[in-house]
């Protein structure tokens, strides 16, 4: 079973990889976007770290929400309230028990990455954030290892893909062979997962 310390400690790993790859992201960003990703996501997990401190959510789906409630806050770019929405709607697919399962977890997930899809539009193929997310929790149920290798082989799989949502997209054939940054950065993010369940 996972509690709030476990969720609190997967946002906390989180910004720690964030931090220290933002130069990464931020390059990645520069042929195909504007090079703010790194940037953007060290601002916003930097918050989540600090309010997650300040307030204490005692529930898993406390703790998603209130980081998902910071990201869509703080952070300016398109990724702000796609990852916002992914934590807030897993959070709140959590609901108010003190413990989840691992079965609860991957469903949560699912219907956060689901919510992604749903706000930006974006499906697996369209070199986003989502071609990490969706071989991620679909790996899930094999455990947190295979979710993460999973996200890593989705982001290293957009780089020949053509972007069709998002800043990318409006280089047309132009955004082919360069990795995606969001893809890159999800990837991150369930690596940190695998982290806090000691994987
Ligand atoms: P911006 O594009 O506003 O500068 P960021 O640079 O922070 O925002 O984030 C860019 C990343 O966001 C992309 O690499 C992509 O993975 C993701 N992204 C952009 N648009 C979408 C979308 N509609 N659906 C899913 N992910 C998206
Ligand atoms: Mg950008």
């Amino acid at each position: 079973m996972f509690d709030a310390d476990f969720f609190r400690r997967w946002m906390t790993a989180t910004a720690t990889s964030v931090d220290r790859e933002a130069e990464r992201l931020t390059a990645l960003d520069s042929p195909i976007g504007d090079a703010d990703h790194g940037s953007n996501l060290r601002r916003g997990f930097t918050a989540v770290t600090a309010t997650l401190e300040k307030e204490a959510p005692d529930t898993p789906g406390g703790v998603l929400t209130l980081a998902g409630r910071q990201l869509i806050s703080t952070v300016g770019g398109a990724s702000g309230p796609l990852y916002g929405t992914l934590l807030r709607r897993t959070g709140k697919a959590l609901g108010d028990a003190s413990e989840v399962s691992a079965e609860q977890l991957a469903e949560a997930l699912r219907a956060g990455v689901e919510a992604v899809m749903t706000l930006g539009g974006a499906a697996p193929g369209d070199k986003t954030m989502i071609d990490a997310l969706v071989p991620a929790v679909d790996a899930l149920g094999s455990g947190f290892a295979a979710a993460r290798t999973a996200a890593e082989e989705g982001a290293l799989a957009t780089t020949p893909l053509q972007a069709r949502k998002g800043r990318a997209s409006y280089l047309g054939e132009r955004s082919i062979g360069h990795q995606d940054p969001g893809a890159t950065s999800a990837a991150l993010l369930i690596a940190a997962l695998a982290e806090a369940a000691g994987e």
